[in-house]
């Protein structure tokens, strides 16, 4: 009986590809609803940005290496429907609305995650576009092109719309965001969160949080996004008001799901149900810092997940640590990181935090391209922990990110942390490195 993989992206290719190298006899199975496998979608903002890659580009390896060469039964535009966990099958619909049934040893559930379109009159028209498969893309840069768009609304401001709304400016097209919600990055402390709204705003995008959207109409040859006090037009409107876990079909086979309704795992990366495994977007996971049940999709645990899945499948016994919730982002000129957790999130945990925020440089004082750094850090009270780190600047913050990303997983003190030896010249930081003097600071308040 085969190891059967539903979704071919990136959590189900890994697994895959690595159950094939440890055990070359096996017969992996991968069921893609799509006709894409295996790409960067991660890669879709800045391939968008520019009209002469194609965005095929994005595919990292074709389905014909997967299956030539690795030996992989990949089928795609095969969508599985229902998973029998007794009769341990799982029935599938073909393109051509065929039915099929594929017989299961082990079965890993890779099905990632849903953009959320929300119930706004209007959503559906012509030129309301999201961004979360290879298709999207494709459909968003083909609009782009053929439509020759000049104005665009962004619903949303997390990290995908604030990518989008970099890579249309890129391609001269006016864009002005809009969201429900007042604050503009509300993860993130305020005075940092501010450095990224001035400069998204430098950029002459019109941000507008904090108005309802009631509906979106055709106006003339525009779309327009209308709230009660606020008509915005575009030629194009991008729908980034965050993604749900696609976990419908584990949910329906009885599986137990968590945080927004991820399929439940545990450190192996199996449900519920000891024959099935979940990995990347549709899973939940531990947060390091809380080890509490955690739900943050984003790419190298999707792929980690995946090799963990492999690895247990083929009887190597892999449990993952869980994560620390690391995410870096860029916008425009700006370099925005976090990892850890924020005061709100610790205190949710029943944690006592003290937040610091400094202003440091990213080089020595007076080295060439030196610029400013902005630094939030939490650490707990009651244990002298270090919780999170935020970071903002122009220069050196994303992989600046690592020092304290490791710390959390050696859930080190915030005064461990001011201990550590970090590297120091001119070119790469000041001798005191703005993450040791983010912890010096905090020292003083714990
Ligand atoms: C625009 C954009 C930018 C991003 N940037 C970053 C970044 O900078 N850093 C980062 O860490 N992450 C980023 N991400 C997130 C990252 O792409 C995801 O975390 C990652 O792709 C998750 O992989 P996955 O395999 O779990 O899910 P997916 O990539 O969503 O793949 C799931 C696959 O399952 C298939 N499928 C679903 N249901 C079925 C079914 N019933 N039958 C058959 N097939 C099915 C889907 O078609 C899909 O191909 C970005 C995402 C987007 C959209």
């Amino acid at each position: 009986m085969p190891f059967l993989v539903i979704g071919g992206d990136a959590a189900g290719m890994s697994a895959a590809s690595r159950a094939k190298r440890h055990r070359p006899d096996l017969d992996v199975i991968v069921l893609e609803k799509t006709a894409d496998v295996s790409y960067s979608a991660c890669g879709m903002p800045y391939n968008i940005a520019d009209p002469s890659r194609p965005i095929d580009d994005l595919v990292v390896r074709r389905a014909e290496v997967f299956r030539d060469k690795q030996g992989i039964d990949l089928r795609t535009g095969i969508e599985a429907t229902a998973i029998d966990p007794e009769g341990q099958t799982v029935c599938a619909r073909d393109k051509e609305g065929r039915e099929h049934t594929f017989g299961y040893d082990k079965l890993l559930v890779a099905t990632g995650a849903v953009p959320i379109t929300p119930p706004i009159p209007g959503i559906d028209r012509p030129g309301v576009m999201v961004l979360k498969s290879l298709a999207h893309g494709r459909a968003m840069k083909d609009f782009i092109d053929r439509h020759a768009v000049r104005k665009a609304v962004i619903i949303g401001m997390g990290y995908i719309a604030l990518e989008m709304c970099e890579a249309l400016r890129v391609r001269g097209i006016a864009v002005d965001m809009i969201k429900p919600r007042a604050s503009f990055l509300p993860w993130m402390e305020e005075g940092l969160a501010d450095q990224v709204r001035a400069e998204v705003e430098a950029r002459g995008v019109g941000v507008h949080p904090g108005h309802r959207i009631g509906e979106i109409v055709q106006q003339g040859d525009r779309l327009a996004v209308v709230a009660p006090d606020l008509t915005l037009e575009g030629d194009l409107v991008i729908v980034a008001a965050g993604i749900a876990p696609a976990s419908e079909l584990a949910a329906a086979a009885g599986l137990q799901t968590s945080v927004a309704g991820a399929i439940a795992v545990d450190a192996r990366q199996r449900t519920s149900n000891r024959d099935i495994y979940a990995a990347g977007d549709c899973a939940d996971a531990f947060h390091v810092v809380t080890g509490q049940r955690t739900w943050i999709p984003l790419a190298l645990r999707a792929n980690r997940a995946g090799w963990a899945v492999a690895d247990n499948v083929c009887g190597i016994d892999r449990r993952l640590a869980g994560v620390v919730g690391s995410a870096v982002f860029k916008v425009f000129d700006l370099q925005v990181a976090r990892t850890g957790i924020n005061a709100d999130e610790a205190r949710a945990a029943g944690l006592e935090p003290e937040t610091v925020v400094i202003k440091s440089r990213s080089r020595a004082h007076a080295h060439p391209g030196a610029s400013d750094i902005w630094v939030a850090m939490v650490g707990d009270r009651g244990s002298g922990r270090l919780l999170g780190v935020q970071m903002v600047g122009r220069d050196g913050v994303a992989h600046r990110l690592h020092a304290p990303a490791v710390a959390l997983h050696a859930h080190m003190t915030v005064e461990q942390f001011s201990l550590t030896d970090l590297g120091y010249a001119p070119p790469f930081g000041p001798t005191w490195d703005p993450m040791l003097t983010a912890a010096n600071q905090l020292l003083k308040r714990l």
